[in-house]
């Protein structure tokens, strides 16, 4: 746990008897069944759990891009489950980055346009969205990229333009969901040390869905999602072996 002079660093994000079902009226069909957890301010938080267990479920909601059928989710003070769908996409868009398995860049925007866009929605000028992003292209080591497409970059480049894109608003919590599932072994790792190195040195709070091994005993806390609940991992993480989970 990030901790501060000794103390636990404040709790950012609070669930709190999280449950959803995509089944209306079906009790036995929740695929969360009441999920609660603390993520402190800075954690690097690990989310293990067999393909269909609920992690994007669970990612989605505290993102707001799905809501619950129960049970809150409080960011940083604002319950997130009580905002409008546009107050929602509002919060999501100021204050979470969001790296996807399948980097969701927009292929008709060049890659410093995919970078700059989080600033631009939120009414920054384009020469400062501009300025920061090439900050960012270059510490991803893309600088020499930015007016290409998408289309021409590898899997790989494509991600890290992504994780470029997700810190460019400086989020409070960076939410990865599986970040490297579409990349090879190497490219994964490299990736993941990029993302865990850009979020580490601006003590940015990370939130990951991976089955990467390699980066599990770097996580302050790993979960596991079974039978739609959380389950704290409780032996050294270094004893865990994510692709058996
Ligand atoms: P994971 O990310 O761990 O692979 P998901 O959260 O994507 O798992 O899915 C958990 C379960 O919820 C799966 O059984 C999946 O089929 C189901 N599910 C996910 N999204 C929907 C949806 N929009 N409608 C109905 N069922 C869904
Ligand atoms: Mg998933």
């Amino acid at each position: 746990m990030a901790k501060t002079n000794g103390a636990p660093s404040p709790v950012i994000v609070e669930i709190r008897d999280l449950s959803k079902s995509y089944t209306p009226g079906c009790e036995d069909c929740a695929i969360l069944d009441r999920v609660s957890l603390d993520i402190h301010e800075g954690d690097f938080v690990i989310l293990l759990g067999v393909s269909g267990s609920g992690k994007s479920t669970l990612l989605n909601l505290i993102s707001g891009l799905d809501q619950p059928t129960s049970g809150a989710v409080n960011i940083d003070g604002t319950d997130i489950t009580g905002l409008n769908e546009y107050q929602r996409t509002v919060f999501r868009r100021d204050r979470i980055g969001i790296v996807f398995q399948f980097f969701n860049l927009i292929p008709t925007l060049t890659v410093l346009e995919n970078v700059t866009l989080p600033l631009e929605l939120r009414g920054d000028s384009r020469k400062r969205a501009e300025q920061q992003a090439r900050v960012l292209l270059e510490r991803v080591g893309l600088a020499d990229r930015a007016n290409d497409f998408p289309d021409k970059l590898s899997g790989g480049e494509q991600q890290r333009i992504a994780i470029a894109r997700a810190l460019i608003h400086q989020p409070a919590l960076v939410l990865a969901d599986e970040p490297t599932g579409n990349l090879d072994e190497d490219t994964g790792s490299r990736v993941l040390t990029l993302l865990l190195e850009l979020t580490r040195q601006s003590g940015r709070t990370l939130l990951m869905a991976t089955h990467n091994p390699e980066i599990v005993p770097l996580a302050d806390r790993v979960y596991r999602i079974q039978d739609g609940r959380l389950v704290p991992v409780v032996e050294s993480p270094r004893s865990v072996h994510p692709e058996n989970q």
